[in-house]
């Protein structure tokens, strides 16, 4: 269930192709969102992807979450009406409408865009752990459906011209690439956050002390951990230490304090 080296290697395709290798090399996230702040940090040491990977193949069942006691469902409610537009639910099974309109911001001297409901909240949790001397990188956030279709179809392609069948080639791509629709990334509440002196999106990540703080204080700014190793099961995608998801701070907390995914918010609310 590891990210294959060939993705990682698709993707530098992706990147070189777009231009975003030059950013990479670049643009080192320093915690200050509205400046960008400077640029002279270490360089990646490798591009880092931009895309998720279901732990399973396409069309596998999501478990059943594990269920709360009633008078939670109720308590379950009230957040989420107090915090609505942000507890959007995108997964395998549950596609992003295409009434949806993200409402986006430039970030990262404008290379990345994010909905506006987290710009505050990430503000003040990268400055933060710039104090506390963590610095880090955003390497993805908004997605268009658009974008990641061409992911997809990128994939699919590259595949191909190595001699896989069209379904052999849909089959692996959506191994690793989440198809249209039904990335988080879409709502622009997603972000993917590497450690400042490790560009690799991997599992390496879980041991930088800056993933660690992020893991440990994201929910106090309304962030969680949105495919955690524990939970695999239930969100269908494998554990990804850099991906975090903007859902405002009173679901933030109670699902931390209930060791809840964003699936199993959903499935026990009233
Ligand atoms: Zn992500």
């Amino acid at each position: 269930m590891k990210r294959s080296k060939k993705a990682i290697v698709s993707l530098l395709g992706v990147l070189a192709a777009e231009g975003v290798i030059v950013f990479l090399l670049t643009c080192i996230w320093t915690g200050n969102i509205m400046s960008g702040g400077n640029t002279a940090a270490m360089a990646p040491s490798a591009a880092p992807a931009q895309q998720e990977r279901s732990v399973s193949p396409p069309g596998t069942a999501l478990a059943k979450a594990t269920a709360v006691p009633s008078y939670e469902g109720k308590k379950i409610k009230n957040i989420f009406k107090a915090c609505k537009k942000t507890l959007v639910l995108v997964n395998e099974k549950e596609k992003l409408k295409t009434s949806y309109h993200p409402s986006l911001i430039p970030i990262c001297q404008g290379r990345l865009q994010a909905s506006e409901y987290l710009y505050d909240s990430l503000a003040q949790m990268l400055a933060d752990a710039r104090d506390e001397g963590y610095q880090f990188y955003i390497a993805s956030a908004y997605r268009s459906r658009d974008k990641q279709q061409r992911l997809v179809d990128d994939g699919v392609r590259k595949r191909m011209r190595r001699g896989a069948s069209y379904d052999e080639a849909i089959e692996k791509t959506y191994n690793e690439i989440m198809p249209a629709g039904h990335s988080e990334h879409e709502t622009g509440l997603a972000l993917d956050i590497l450690c400042s002196g490790n560009m690799q999106m991997d599992i390496s990540q879980k041991e930088e002390p800056g993933n660690k703080w992020l893991c440990k204080n994201c929910h106090k700014y309304g962030f969680i951990l949105r495919y955690p190793k524990s939970k695999e099961h239930i969100t269908n995608i494998t554990y990804e230490p850099w991906h975090f998801r903007y859902v405002g701070e009173r679901a933030a907390n109670y699902m931390r304090e209930n060791n809840m995914t964003l699936e199993e918010f959903w499935d026990n609310m009233e």
